[in-house]
């Protein structure tokens, strides 16, 4: 091994490859679920570094897991136990190589983080729709290999849809260069498909060009209190009819999920009095602000004498429409601050959450009394956050370890009833590995094997992860 770590240094630099000392910010994952050991974290700052790092690994038979942000909530981007695989982290390829303003396009290292892209993009009077709770520390490589979703998905798509081309390093070192950015190329399989959701299984994302939108004249943002989840999904196709591609957000978050952040971000003021379930939605207007009000308040007004919403508050100001995002973006951080929980990002056709919802939350209760159900996510993409709480003053880790398996088999049968995906945008990792066996057909993993065995033959890329 202290060869593979000679050449390792010699692709990136001594200081780039860290063997000893404290890299648990490296090996352990965001929810502290999966910790691992790695034979070396290395750190390469271009692609031809990165071929190198590949090739050195391939000639010796060592797995590789490439990490971004570290932000994925599957444990997808930590190394296994072993102490021998190469954990390539990719932030300090974070170079915004190209703007092009007239193709809407910009192309970029994987390394570079979110946040920053957005607001490159915005400094060009543009707009890149991509955005999640995670993006000042999680990356577009990241992004793009978890296929991520987000706040924005309804009107501009996930991670894929946002993405015209990549570059690639194979398994086998080789650089392919797919970055040429064109709308439309018919020649042959989609091969940037076939990355973008791999999860590091198949190859190393270095590089990606990016679709850009023109920056919405005005933005309104509101909250509003509803009785049922029923009436959410009357409100979601009303601001579709009403507002068209200019519904840009429709998240919904249930009660006890606000009741979290009451308790543990008391600083963050809540407009509306608690509700069985809170909507905030979100309306980019490419006319005025006066033309975006005019409809966004139609809107929600029809919606309230109709009995759809009980209350609502608008957003005054960017301020105010920031703090309304800000309080959906710290329900993961205050589920967090409660202990740990059991995750389900699953999607259903949104025509069947309701009934999903009674159902489920109903058979949960009766097999784990007093469980604490915390329910959010993007209504408006039919993907739920359905999570699960130790019931209160039950040791949280003890709990888990006793239910986990059965809480998630009683809620993937579920989703699976209602025709749903037990990974809706967090991907599969070793999380749910073993789970994905059970819920794809054996044609669909049969071709996803051959595509792996086909890409990667001596499995080096991210072993033990997706399959
Ligand atoms: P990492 O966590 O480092 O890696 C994720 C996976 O991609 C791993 O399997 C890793 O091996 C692989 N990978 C990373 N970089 C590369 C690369 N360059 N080439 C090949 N493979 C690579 N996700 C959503 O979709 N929507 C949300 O709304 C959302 N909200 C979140 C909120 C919070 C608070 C947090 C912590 C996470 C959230 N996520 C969400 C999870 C989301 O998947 C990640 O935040 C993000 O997409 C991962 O980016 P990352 O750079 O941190 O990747």
């Amino acid at each position: 091994m202290s060869k593979l770590l000679d050449e390792l240094r010699t692709a990136v630099g001594a200081a780039n490859v860290l063997a000893d000392g404290d890299l648990s910010a490296w090996e352990l994952d965001w929810r502290k679920r999966y910790r691992g050991r790695a034979l070396a974290v290395v750190r390469p700052a271009t692609t031809a570094e990165v071929a190198a790092v590949v090739t050195a690994c391939a000639a010796q038979g060592t797995g590789i897991v490439p990490q971004g942000g570290n932000t994925g909530l599957v444990g997808g981007s930590v190394p296994d136990a072993s102490g021998t695989q190469v954990l390539l982290s990719l932030t300090r390829m974070n170079r915004v190589r190209q703007v092009d303003e007239a193709n809407f396009t910009m192309t970029v290292d994987a390394g570079c983080v979110l946040q920053a892209l957005q607001e490159t993009a915005a400094s060009h009077g543009l707009l890149f729709p991509l955005s999640l709770a995670a993006e000042g520390s999680c990356t577009i490589g990241g992004n793009l290999a978890a296929n991520a979703g987000g706040t924005q998905v309804l009107r501009y798509g996930n991670a894929r849809e946002l993405c015209l081309g990549l570059e690639v390093v194979t398994a086998a070192g080789e650089v392919w260069d797919g970055l040429a950015g064109l709308r439309k190329d018919n020649t042959g399989y989609d091969l940037r498909d076939l990355f973008i959701g791999s999860e590091g299984t198949l190859g190393i994302i270095t590089g990606a060009t990016l679709k850009l939108y023109p920056q919405p004249a005005a933005k309104m943002t509101a909250l509003a209190a509803l009785p049922t989840l029923d009436a959410a999904v009357q409100l979601l196709q009303r601001a579709q009819r009403r507002l068209g591609a200019g519904l840009t957000g429709f998240e919904v978050m249930g009660r006890f999920a606000l009741d979290l952040v009451r308790t543990h971000f008391p600083q963050l003021a809540q407009p509306l009095p608690p509700a069985p379930w809170t909507v905030l939605l979100e309306q980019s207007d490419a006319e005025s602000e006066a033309h975006a009000r005019g409809l966004f308040e139609s809107l929600l007004e029809s919606a309230l004498e109709d009995g759809v919403i009980d209350d609502a508050a608008l957003a005054e100001s960017l301020e105010q429409s920031k703090a309304m995002w800000h309080l959906r973006e710290s329900i993961p951080l205050a589920q967090a601050e409660e202990g740990l929980n059991i995750k389900h990002d699953i999607s259903l056709p949104v025509s069947r959450i309701p009934a999903f919802v009674a159902a489920t939350d109903a058979a949960l209760l009766a097999a784990f009394p007093g469980a604490r159900l915390v329910n959010f996510g993007h209504l408006g993409d039919g993907n739920l956050h359905y999570n699960l709480q130790a019931p209160a003053g039950v040791a949280a880790a003890d709990f888990l370890r006793e239910h986990e398996a059965a809480v998630n088999r009683l809620v993937y049968d579920a989703v699976s009833a209602h025709a749903g995906s037990i990974s809706a945008e967090h991907g599969i990792g070793q999380l749910k590995r073993e789970e994905l066996v059970h819920r794809k057909s054996p044609a669909a993993m049969s071709m996803m094997r051959a595509i792996k065995a086909a890409l990667d033959p001596a499995n080096l890329m991210n072993p033990g992860r997706l399959l």
